[in-house]
């Protein structure tokens, strides 16, 4: 029998990549998506034919229970949240609302409505925050220190509640940074890879960065959904963390990207503390050793890899745009 998905999230750069591979594994999708008064289809937009839009909102609980009850879906993946760190910051309220409270309306939604659904929750390294050992583990306290982080670390715990008193099959992932041509170009990783296209093609002379010693765990988004995916074929819920397993600083990130258009990051970065985090997670890197024993999971970019793929699409973006 076809299996149903519901993906929270759709529109973003996960829920666009796990809608492709759930396709491609033969299942009838569901997106949940926000009306929005110009089209936020953009990710989606070369397989909308593929997928079932269904209009909802996290901060609506009867649109929530109107598309499980429309979609009877075997697995439900909540990809949407308020997801900017820096933003948590200015908007702290509507952080909670999307990132916590709705987590909330979706568990009530799914034990009301299709209790034997399985739950897909995207946890946050974020949870973390100052961590008191490296590499976390899912055993290393939560000790959160943004408002987004903080939210997350909610909507963590509420899904391990909702599984241990109501029985649902319900899981985290908690994710560490993950990358791809189609992540949101504030964040640090696609700045950078686009402001070296940009220099590359002569559209801009400089690259402004904060802090470039903060050390990071990025992986391939791909890479990131594929560990979604068989988390939930599991016999029983649990949560894994999903990362690289390795740490990268900026400015290895930086080199990397300007040398893979042959110029040096020294002649065109500039450092400018504006652009610092006011609450710089030290060495935040993730154990992968949980869910590389427990399923068939391992990242298959490197980090080189992503930085190759990305500098060599926002080129190419850059220069379809210009013609
Ligand atoms: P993203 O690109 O920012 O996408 C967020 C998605 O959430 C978008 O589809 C957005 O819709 C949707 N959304 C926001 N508020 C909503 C609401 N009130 N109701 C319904 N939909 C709403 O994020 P991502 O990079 O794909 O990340 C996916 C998930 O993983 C998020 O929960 C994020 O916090 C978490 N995470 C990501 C990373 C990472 O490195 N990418 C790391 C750790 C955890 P619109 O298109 O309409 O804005």
């Amino acid at each position: 029998m076809t299996k149903k998905a519901l993906i929270t999230g759709l529109t973003g750069q996960d829920g666009s990549y796990l809608a492709e591979l759930l396709v491609d594994q033969g299942y009838q999708v569901y997106g949940l998506v926000r009306r929005s008064s110009t089209s936020n289809l953009v990710r989606v937009s070369h397989f909308t034919d593929e997928i079932n839009i269904i209009s909802g909102d996290l901060l609506d609980q009867s649109s929530l229970m109107d598309a499980i009850a429309l979609s009877q879906p075997d697995e439900i993946y909540n990809l949407a949240s308020q997801s900017y760190v820096p933003l948590s910051w200015t908007q702290p309220s509507l952080t909670a609302e999307y990132t916590a409270i709705g987590v909330s309306r979706l568990l009530e939604s799914i034990r009301r409505i299709k209790p034997d659904a399985k739950f897909y929750q995207a946890s946050s390294s974020e949870v973390f925050g100052q961590p008191d050992e490296s590499p976390q583990t899912e055993k290393t306290a939560f000790r959160p220190r943004n408002p987004y982080g903080t939210a997350k670390a909610y909507a963590h715990w509420l899904t391990a509640n909702y599984r241990q008193y109501y029985n649902l099959y319900a899981c985290c992932g908690i994710t560490y940074t993950h990358e791809s041509p189609r992540r949101g170009t504030e964040f640090v990783f696609r700045k950078i890879t686009r402001g070296v296209a940009m220099i590359k093609l002569g559209l801009a002379d400089e690259l402004k960065l904060g802090n470039l010693d903060a050390h990071r765990d990025w992986c391939h988004a791909k890479d990131a959904v594929y560990a979604m995916w068989l988390i939930m074929q599991q016999e029983n819920p649990d949560d894994y963390i999903i990362g690289s397993g390795e740490t990268h600083s900026v400015r290895e990130l930086v080199d990397c990207a300007f040398k893979c258009v042959s110029l040096n990051y020294q002649d065109y970065v500039s450092v400018d503390p504006n652009f610092y985090r006011p609450d710089e997670s030290v060495q935040l890197v993730g154990s992968i050793n949980k869910i590389q024993t427990q399923t068939s999971w391992s990242p298959q970019y490197s980090f080189n890899n992503l930085v190759e793929v990305m500098v060599a699409h926002d080129l190419k973006e850059l220069m379809d745009n210009q013609l």
